[in-house]
């Protein structure tokens, strides 16, 4: 581990355990864990206190809305892992973690420029409400940064960048795309899911706001959802002012599983990412497989700007089939006993979708770097399970695939 990598795995230990939310006021000791602070109405000592009024920030009683010591222990964790941010709002799930923040920075007249590997709902946001709001989006090829610079006009006000793309993987200059960015005085949003802080400091790489659904690898263990906002002032506030006025609210439950998670996340990523190298490293030997769009695969498309900038990978890839149909993937799929079919990932159990972006993509279903072959994807998430059974699994995976 380097010392910065040190660093992260003590504040996940560390992060968010401030005594006052811990302890008891006038008694010595205190929990290891802030309590679940269950409440929608918080007490004011007498009129003067509440003509007084309190400040609009984490860590001061004011109405349930506003959270309790569980909320705010879990957004001071998330703080602390998140070089550069000033601090972090917390959403009911990714996808309100995202559309709260597009909706905070864009108003009619205002074009978005969306990644072309953007997560689905996002893509669909942008082209449902916003543009029914009068904000017109348009995407550009997020490997090639030329294409971001070509499209910026005076209207542009948000860039919006998933690095690497949840689907096909591919790893973008996120430094070269935000310097075009501040140049032009666009505000870049990333969704920065795939990696979380620990892999990608997304502020320090140029990035203005940084989003995660926390449903995946913070929560970890496949029981919540949730999503979260970091930022510098004064952007967070622009954030927190919309959250506010929209109501977005989690339940300290829900946050205090998510505080648990954190604390096991480094772990957790370390081996996932170890396991989902072995696995990558075994398909892209078989001849089923045309390519293997894993960062952390030395060789792989993006492997070498993935090593630049980031600090850490996860379990979350994608293989293409070299020469199969839908049918014959489907085999594949089904025949696989420890991977379950399903959306999301990040949890400590392996998952298999397939994959096919042509439907939600502009600029060309896959990388144009990739060997193609059939054109057909299959995305695993890697848990924790042993990879050399996940590596058996895909075996019998593979052997239902080429016999009906
Ligand atoms: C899952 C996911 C989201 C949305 O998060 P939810 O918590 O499910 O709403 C956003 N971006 C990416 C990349 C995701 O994988």
């Amino acid at each position: 581990m380097s010392d910065r990598d040190h660093d992260q795995a003590t504040r996940l230990v560390e992060a968010g355990r401030r005594k006052a939310w811990t302890s008891l006021g006038g008694q010595p000791g205190g929990m290891v864990n802030p309590p679940v602070w269950r409440g929608s109405t918080h007490l004011y000592e007498d009129m003067a206190d509440l003509a007084h009024g309190r400040p609009n920030a984490d860590g001061h009683f004011y109405y349930g809305r506003r959270g309790g010591p569980t909320q705010w222990a879990l957004a001071d964790a998330l703080t602390a892992i998140e070089p550069g941010a000033d601090g972090t709002e917390l959403f009911p799930s990714g996808v309100a973690a995202i559309a709260t923040t597009l909706l905070a920075l864009l108003s009619p007249g205002d074009e978005l420029l969306l990644t072309d590997n953007a997560y689905e709902p996002t893509r669909s946001l942008a082209f449902g409400m916003l543009q029914r709001m009068g904000v017109t989006t348009r995407t550009f090829d997020p490997i090639r940064p030329d294409t971001l610079a070509a499209a910026i006009g005076d209207a542009t006000k948000v860039v919006m960048l998933e690095n690497p793309g949840s689907l096909t993987i591919e790893v973008c200059d996120v430094p070269a795309l935000t310097a075009i960015a501040r140049e032009r005085g666009v505000i870049a949003v990333i969704d920065n899911t795939w990696a979380s802080p620990l892999g990608f400091p997304a502020l320090e790489r140029g990035c203005d706001i940084s989003v995660m659904s926390l449903t995946k690898h913070v929560g970890g263990h496949s029981d919540l959802m949730m999503g979260s906002v970091a930022a510098r002032r004064p952007l967070l506030d622009r954030v927190r002012q919309t959250a506010q006025s929209m109501g977005q609210v989690v339940s300290p439950d829900d946050a205090a599983l998510a505080l648990r998670g954190l604390r096991t996340m480094g772990v957790r990523l370390e081996r996932t990412t170890a396991s989902a190298l072995q696995v990558a490293r075994w398909l892209a030997g078989r001849e089923e497989v045309s390519a293997v769009l894993c960062p952390m695969l030395p060789g792989a498309p993006g492997h070498e700007t993935w090593r630049r900038d980031f600090t850490g990978g996860c379990g979350l890839f994608t293989f293409v089939l070299a020469d199969a149909d839908v049918a014959a993937r489907a085999r594949l799929v089904d025949a696989l006993d420890l991977f379950g079919i399903g959306y999301s990932w990040g949890g400590f159990e392996s998952l298999a979708i397939p994959v096919d972006p042509a439907r939600i993509r502009d600029h060309g279903a896959w990388p144009a770097t990739i060997e193609r072959g059939s054109g057909l994807g299959v995305r695993l998430a890697i848990g924790l399970e042993d990879p050399d059974d996940l590596i058996r699994d895909l075996e019998r995976g593979f052997s239902a695939m080429e016999h009906l």
